[in-house]
């Protein structure tokens, strides 16, 4: 029956039905097309979310729009200032992309150079015949590539950041269908690029340093790392010059942090100069700079020990700022991959070393790693242990040497020098951890402690009937040190010291560097305690600050004694010396004296007292307490 009913129907009525399959068909095909679309768009956003890099997205896209327009090819060109630079382009011919790669975009410059330089959509109906194509459809026409349509990308904020072109093999122009697909293309594109560029523009943030322009300690990282695998494949070796301004610290505290920042990008103009060209130095922090220096024969340490001279002596030159002449000068420690480390962090660590061993051998030099700096380093950290260790412990202990007047013979005084005796290191003197007191911020416990013991000391013997004066040497490092004084009052008023029984002494200096030590020294005298220049005669103290300050005493230093017999002109300095002392009211000591020539000589140079062998080394306060007519003459 129905077959029957079928046959029945018109021909216009079949004509209708074909027409509405035909419309039910091609609606399918769309909707099938546009379920392919949307499955491509969803992998690119992906792809997009999860960080692909920019030209593996950009061909997806392209290749995306191609599967949906057959014939069609897709690109995508990036503006860098006003120049075309290749995004992704999977389905045009390399040599094509090549030419265009690098052209600088203009009103005449193909569809693309067109649209990113006008702001607007080109759609270029013939390449062959479009006058903007005219400079360059030599690129195009061989690879047949006829009509090209260009959308400008552009940011959210409008910025046009390159062009999205469609291409096909012959004359056309868009449907309504292509125009809306290109411009749905740029948009997408659009928001790849802006994405890259920021990050781009995050990386190099990150990666350089403002101050300097040099790479950052970031990307010093990033760039060691990927080094020493390239290094590893093709046994290339390299070096690390690791480099630190000498003193930069005082530079900034004195002549402040803008002076710091002008000396700093002038040191980087001076090592880019110093070096090789395309060597890769880094700031690693404040004065810090890493330089990389590659394809070396790291056996052949001539070669890198002329690159660090060279960084020494361009940055030796004098360089004004604000006003004052400064002469800079650095430290380099210098380890080579793969000798001195593998990795790294190793490498780090014993450039360090070596770096620490320049600034030891007094600065402004370089140093090239040695397996024995490691095992220097490995002492001093023992030895810093140990001595913080011994200094909470109160394990340190004084001995007091004498001082006797030269008139008299009598002792009129001691110098409290410490000591330090560890169980497995052994004895170690004082100019040595004096040295580390200070470098571990040890040095404040310390002294309070000398000071403390030696105050205690002083009225021990006045107990006894020993009228003494009490000498304590102080390191420079107190006057930087707003507690100082406080201190000294406190450990005045806990002991009961009578302060004119109390003399610090500070090395010369100590009084000429800074105009604030001045005040501290002037509020140690109101204390009422005594003040000395210790090592008199080798630093360099203006007459008017040793008036100023109203010092007490001056002592000699050693030297001038160890001299006073066997020069004539140290025996006259030495009379000076005395006789300055005596016109700015001090009281003059000799250190140092073993011998009795020594002695007389200073007796008739008017020396108002000695200290030394002659008459005693340091000893333990009890032999003092036992023998104080020992010491007469
Ligand atoms: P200094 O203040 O110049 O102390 C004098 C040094 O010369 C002492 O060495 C002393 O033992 C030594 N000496 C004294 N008379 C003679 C002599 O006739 N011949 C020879 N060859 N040497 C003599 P010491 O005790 O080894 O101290 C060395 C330096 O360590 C001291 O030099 C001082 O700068 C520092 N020092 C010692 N104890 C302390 C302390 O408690 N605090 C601070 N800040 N420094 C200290
Ligand atoms: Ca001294
Ligand atoms: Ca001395």
């Amino acid at each position: 029956m129905r077959k029957l009913d079928d046959n029945k129907k018109s021909k216009a009525q079949l004509i209708d039905e074909i027409n509405a399959l035909r419309k039910k068909i091609s609606q399918t095909n769309h909707s099938l097309r546009d379920t392919t679309h949307i499955q491509h768009n969803t992998k690119i956003l992906e792809m997009i979310a999860i960080g692909k890099p920019a030209s593996e997205v950009y061909d997806a896209i392209a290749l995306m729009y191609e599967q949906r327009n057959p014939g069609m090819r897709c690109s995508m060109l990036e503006l860098h200032g006003n120049i075309l630079m290749h995004g992704g382009a999977p389905s045009l011919p390399s040599a094509y992309c090549e030419a265009v790669h690098g052209l600088e975009n203009g009103p005449e410059v193909g569809s693309c150079g067109a649209s990113t330089y006008t702001g607007i959509r080109i759609l270029v109906e013939d390449i062959a015949t479009d006058p903007k194509w005219e400079d360059i459809k030599q690129f195009a026409l061989p690879h047949g590539l006829r009509s090209c349509w260009s959308e400008p990308i552009k940011n959210s904020k409008g910025l046009i950041l390159g062009a999205f072109g469609m291409y096909h093999n012959y004359p056309a122009l868009p449907n309504e269908s292509e125009l809306n697909d290109l411009k749905s293309a740029a948009r997408l594109a659009g928001f790849v690029m802006e994405r890259d560029h920021d990050q781009k523009h995050i990386r190099k943030l990150a990666y350089t340093d403002e101050l300097t322009g040099l790479s950052s300690r970031a990307h010093f990282y990033l760039y060691v790392t990927d080094l020493i695998e390239v290094t590893q494949e093709n046994n290339n070796d390299f070096c690390l010059l690791y480099l630190d301004l000498d003193n930069f610290k005082d530079i900034n505290d004195s002549l402040g942090h803008d002076a710091g920042d002008i000396l700093l990008k002038t040191l980087a103009k001076r090592l880019r100069e110093s070096t090789p060209k395309n060597t890769y130095i880094a700031r690693m922090s404040g004065d810090e700079f890493a330089i990389i220096i590659k394809n070396v024969n790291v056996k052949d340490k001539s070669h890198l020990a002329k690159i660090s001279q060279s960084c020494l002596d361009h940055i030796a030159h004098p360089i004004n700022i604000l006003d004052r002449k400064i002469t800079p000068s650095c430290s380099i420690g210098i380890a080579c991959y793969p000798s001195d480390g593998k990795d790294l962090i190793t490498l780090l660590k014993v450039s360090d070393i070596s770096l620490y061993e320049a600034k030891d051998r007094g600065k402004n030099q370089y140093v090239f790693y040695k397996k024995e700096l490691t095992q220097k380093v490995e002492y001093r950290f023992q030895i810093e242990h140990a001595l913080k260790e011994a200094i909470e412990k109160k394990e340190l202990s004084l001995v007091y040497q004498p001082q006797i007047d030269i008139q008299t013979g009598k002792i009129i005084g001691t110098e409290a020098l410490s000591r330090w005796h560890h169980p497995k290191l052994g004895s170690i003197i004082p100019s040595e951890f004096i040295p580390i007191a200070e470098r571990i911020g040890m040095i404040k416990p310390l002294t309070d402690w000398i000071l403390q013991t030696a105050c205690n000391q002083t009225i021990k013997w006045r107990n006894e009937g020993l009228d003494l004066r009490m000498a304590v040497n102080i390191s420079p490092k107190h006057f930087i040190d707003n507690d100082f004084v406080p201190m000294v009052q406190r450990i005045l008023n806990e002991t009961g010291m009578i302060p004119s029984q109390l003399e610090l002494e500070v090395t010369e200096s100590t009084v000429q560097t800074d105009p604030k030590n001045l005040k501290i020294f002037q509020a140690l005298k109101d204390l009422g305690i005594l003040l000395a220049i210790d090592d008199f005669g080798t630093g360099y103290s203006s007459l008017a600050s040793l008036n100023h300050l109203n010092v007490d005493s001056l002592k000699i230093d050693k030297h001038f004694i160890d001299d006073l017999l066997l020069n004539n002109k140290t025996k006259l300095l030495v009379g000076s010396m005395i006789e300055m002392g005596h016109n700015l009211d001090c009281y003059v000591l000799a250190e140092g004296v073993e011998t009795l020539e020594q002695y007389t000589t200073l007796k008739k140079l008017r020396c108002d007292a000695i200290q030394g062998y002659l008459f005693s080394k340091p000893v333990t306060a009890d032999i003092i307490s036992k023998t104080p007519n020992y010491f007469k003459e």
